[in-house]
């Protein structure tokens, strides 16, 4: 169906792996030493009945999509033309209007870094660029990082960086579209947006230049930063200054710095520390978040250490909290069960800087130092709780109140019990009441009556599942069709499905899904909508469900694909396992062993379903033995 399963047909994942990085015949498996962080011990696998791949060492697991999204760091689209173009196939031929966006975008795209030359040669040898050169040179920055950052200077002008692209074939609107002028009020033509300002070109992810950000010169010029305005490049909420080069090692690090400005980001750079981006002069937003989230799910965020800077930080919490997901965990009970919590999916630790430094500072006085801040970040809880204890108004009754309110949200996200009585304990001390107050407040009445309602509530009885089948493909189908079709259903859906699925089509659809990315199927990427179409055919009316049957089926598809997963993910890891043993490659075989037994405690948990019909024309879809599926 549809092309995305051609390409994928026609490519070997070993074979395309193997040209990336070299693979050794391991049993039936190939192995290999992992491109998604540093090891001296091969862990990554790649399993050819199954085309997907796992690292033990780092996690990294996805199928061939996955593996091209990842290590060229583009996203799903871009990824699968790659990969069409290396399996001859021809993708859907692109409607005009796609077309013409396209241009649009080259185009763009091509004057913009036209214009980060023109500034860039303004910076290096022009005459007027003497003051900006000079005051580059006194922040430090080496003429390597100058050209490999593409600075420049603006030149005092109305008409330089118009004049100079008007020369090169492009209109007046095509310049203004790009945000790098202003129109004139009255309509009378175009002057520079950018006019004695440092400049920093602003790349997306695969290095484009898509906007700039300019630093006053002036004493009395306003503002002091500048940004260019919103375009069809440009969202200064969706990009992360230096995210283009320091992708690969973030992700070879496994944690992302985010500092403020951009001489912190290009400072850390040229000292090797490459790891760190920066937010457009706004606070971290949902889409930012996502873009890491690709890369890692560990954020550091490097902050003065004064109480504004943690009160922005909460605020920022916030958004940063929601967008990295929660997931389910199983948390062992008293009564020996198991039950599912959430937690956040992902971790995030605060770098306290010395009194009034900046990042670059910190850096140019003394690199060494570095490393040892980023090894001394402490987890959100700590760092509140001691700035509360620098700052809050601690005498009054109020100021007691108002610090310990700010703190118990985040209190009441610790799970692990004994962790969360430490800090209750902490925050008891701080503000000076009893900890059993504390403790009362973060039990509260509001909460209490919700777990209880929790507790009371018996798990709904499930539809009929089959527990084994081959069909893992055809149930992830199942689950994305009948979540577009029914999109009230997301709200029901447990979080930490999206490492479930095999296939990074239906990660990509997933992933789309809630996002406002594709409020509709229209809006989605034509070859995941081309697909998604692909799969409604194919289940057809077993997709008209009233809504509580399709709740149903949801949970029915959630636990059935757990189960699926957990059997095939069992069955490799005992292959790479015996292999590992084979070779005497000890490291390797404690790492299975120990993904083993997770394995083996998470079947624990999946729920078996009593034998009930409620939607047997569906069963035939959830991989049972001698299915028959269209
Ligand atoms: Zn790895």
């Amino acid at each position: 169906m549809g092309s995305i399963e051609d390409i994928k047909s026609r490519l070997d994942i070993v074979e395309l792996i193997g040209q990336h990085t070299p693979l050794k015949k391991a049993g039936r498996n190939y192995k290999g030493l992992c491109p998604f962080h540093q090891e001296k011990t091969p862990s990554f696998i790649v399993f050819p009945d199954g085309q997907n791949y796992h690292c033990f060492g780092c996690g990294a697991n996805g199928d061939i999509l996955s593996f091209v999204m990842h290590t060229e760091n583009v996203d799903f689209s871009e990824a699968l033309q790659i990969l069409a173009q290396r399996a001859g196939v021809v993708l859907r031929p692109p409607t005009p209007a796609e077309k013409e966006s396209d241009k649009q975008r080259e185009r763009l795209q091509e004057l913009n870094l036209a214009a980060a030359q023109f500034f860039h040669h303004q910076l290096r040898y022009g005459d007027a660029g003497a003051g900006a050169r000079a005051y580059v040179e006194s922040r430090g920055l080496t003429p390597e990082t100058i050209s490999a950052y593409l600075l420049g200077y603006a030149p005092d002008r109305w008409d330089g960086v118009l004049n100079y692209l008007r020369e090169r074939g492009y209109s007046d609107a095509e310049i203004n579209t790009a945000g790098l002028t202003i129109e004139r009020e009255g309509g009378g033509g175009f002057y520079d947006r950018f006019r004695n300002r440092l400049l920093f070109p602003i790349r997306d992810a695969q290095g484009h230049v898509i906007g700039f950000g300019g630093r006053a010169l002036a004493d009395d010029q306003q503002p002091k930063y500048l940004n260019s305005p919103q375009t069809p490049l440009f969202d200064k909420g969706a990009v992360l200054y230096g995210l283009d080069q320091a992708a690969p090692a973030i992700r070879r690090d496994g944690r992302a710095v985010l500092v403020e400005g951009y001489f912190d980001v290009l400072w850390a750079h040229q000292a090797g520390f490459k790891n760190v981006v920066a937010p457009m002069g706004t606070a971290l937003t949902a889409t930012q978040v996502h873009l890491l989230k690709r890369l890692t799910h560990r954020l550091y965020l490097v902050f003065d250490a004064d109480a504004a800077g943690a009160h922005a930080m909460l605020r920022g919490m916030e958004v940063i909290r929601e967008a990295l997901d929660e997931r389910t965990v199983p948390v062992p009970t008293a009564q020996g069960l198991v039950r599912f919590e959430r937690e956040l999916d992902g971790e995030v630790r605060i770098v306290a800087l010395p009194a009034g430094r900046d990042p670059d500072e910190v850096i140019r006085a003394d690199p060494a130092q570095w490393p040892q801040l980023i090894a001394d970040a402490v987890p959100v809880v700590e760092y509140v709780l001691r700035s509360l204890a620098l700052e809050a108004d601690l005498a009054s009754a109020k100021g007691k109140a108002e610090a310990a309110e700010r703190v118990l949200p985040l209190l009441a996200e610790i799970h692990n019990p004994v962790e969360q009585a430490h800090y209750v304990q902490r925050l008891a001390h701080i503000v000076g009441v009893d900890e059993r107050t504390i403790a009362a407040q973060l039990r509260g009445p509001g909460r209490a009556r919700r777990e209880a309602r929790r507790r009371d509530q018996p798990p709904p009885p499930l539809p009929e599942i089959p527990l084994l089948g081959r069909k893992e493909e055809i149930v992830e189908g199942y689950l994305l069709a009948l979540l577009y079709r029914h999109p009230h259903l997301w709200a029901d859906l447990p979080a930490g499905v999206d490492p479930l699925l095999s296939q990074e089509v239906h990660r990509a659809l997933l992933e789309l899904f809630p996002s406002g990315a594709a409020r509709s199927p229209d809006m989605l990427p034509g070859e995941l909508r081309a697909y998604l179409e692909g799969l409604q055919r194919r289940f057809g009316t077993d997709l008209n469900l009233d809504d509580e049957s399709a709740r149903r089926a949801l949970e029915a598809i959630v636990n059935r694909l757990a189960a699926l997963a957990n059997e095939r993910q069992r069955r490799e890891y005992q292959d790479v396992l015996i292999q590992a043993q084979e070779e005497g490659n000890q490291e390797l075989a404690q790492e299975v062993v120990r993904h083993l037994s997770d394995l083996s405690q998470r079947r624990w948990t999946i729920t078996m379903p009593p034998p009930r019909r409620l939607y047997p024309d569906a069963r035939r879809h959830m991989g049972e033995e001698g299915e028959g599926s269209g």
